[in-house]
């Protein structure tokens, strides 16, 4: 089958089998990318219109206690500055994102055991008090199953923890020995049978990644139905081990995301800030590839370069206010408009 009616095929089918998957990563060419990317932009509008749902994120803690190989944040990165944000801080940010028309907060964070299961869940039930018309967002790794519960308990609504890769051996390559694929993956059963809108993703181009991995994400996501995928190229960190690997490719990228479109129609899809970073019009690419989320920065300017997970991370210079106005502009550049809603999985 040539990869345009394999591309066809999942839209109907919405699964593929291991060989296909394979192929049609493998031997895609510009113009299938071109007919993906369109279908792909079909089926958001049809669902989602123009409208892109904006994500305001507070990235409150850069200390980390896992030492994954890619990540500019690993612990064992001598050379960043450590820093974490005060709940009255952290507070703030979504009491200014309010005012600029954000309905969704993402709290991220390194691997920071200072901030224990009570004071997280008295950030997540302060801001949904404060803002009751808004969804929270936690983005803070593996957690104990109890803690997961008691977020959401607290109000949280839904979970990023990318499953960064489908194929345990490759797993074992990005990351410590002490760290655990399994555990990853139960953390996401635990998330989303808790009920928590679930999010998971992985880099494109990461060290070690075949197109057999690659496979079997998708694979998995087709299983796994997540509400949410975070997908974006990797790109090297100087301070990381993988500081002299090549950056993922940004075509796989997008490709990937029409392929993500295709066969979940609504799930909730970032034009990441790494695919940002990547190209200039790597997020408008994005969107025109079938994304159909932006997650702009809502950190405080004083602490925004120290959250480099990656080098040449952008916006860290730019206050809020700049951003969500940038991010209007360059949705409007392509036809489409930011919308101020929760924008939740339907
Ligand atoms: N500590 C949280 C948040 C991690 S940062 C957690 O464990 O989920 C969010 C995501 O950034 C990671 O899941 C990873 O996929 C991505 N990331 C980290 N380093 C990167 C790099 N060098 N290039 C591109 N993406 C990276």
């Amino acid at each position: 089958m040539a990869v345009r009616e394999l591309i066809d095929k999942l839209n109907c089918e919405k699964k593929l089998s291991h060989e296909e998957w394979v192929k049609l990563i493998k031997e895609y060419d510009e113009s299938d990318r071109a007919y993906a990317a369109e279908l792909a932009r079909c089926i958001s509008q049809e669902i989602f219109g123009r409208d892109i749902y904006i994500r305001g994120i507070v990235e409150f803690s850069n200390i980390c206690k896992n030492d994954c190989l890619y990540c500019g944040i690993r612990r064992s990165n001598g050379n960043v500055s450590r820093y974490r944000l005060t709940a009255e801080e952290i507070l703030q940010c979504c009491d200014e994102g309010y005012g600029y028309g954000f309905r969704t907060f993402v709290l991220q964070s390194g691997e920071d055991a200072f901030y224990d299961r009570e004071m997280l869940c008295g950030i997540v039930s302060e801001i949904k008090k404060r803002h009751p018309d808004c969804a929270v967002t936690l983005s803070l790794g593996e957690k104990s199953r109890e803690d997961y519960e008691a977020f959401f308990k607290a109000g949280a609504d839904r979970y990023l923890l990318r499953h960064e890769t489908a194929d345990e051996e490759h797993y074992k390559k990005l990351h410590p020995a002490e760290m655990s694929w399994k555990n990853r993956m139960e953390c996401l059963s635990d998330l989303k049978e808790i009920g928590y809108q679930t999010g998971c993703g992985m880099m494109i181009g990461s060290p070690y990644q075949t197109v057999e991995c690659l496979a079997e994400d998708m694979e998995f996501m087709c299983g796994f139905k997540p509400e949410m995928i975070g997908i974006g190229p990797f790109l090297p960190h100087k301070d990381t081990p993988f500081r002299s690997c090549p950056q993922g490719s940004y075509e796989l990228t997008l490709f990937l995301l029409s392929i993500c479109r295709i066969m979940l129609p609504d799930v909730l899809l970032p034009a990441t800030t790494a695919l940002g970073t990547i190209d200039p019009k790597g997020r408008e690419q994005g969107v025109l590839s079938g994304a159909n989320v932006i997650m702009p920065n809502l950190s405080p300017v004083a602490v925004r370069k120290k959250y480099m997970l990656y080098d040449n991370k952008i916006c860290t210079g730019d206050e809020s206010a700049q951003c969500r106005a940038c991010l209007e502009r360059r949705m409007e550049s392509i036809g489409y408009k930011i919308k101020i809603s929760r924008g939740d999985h339907r």
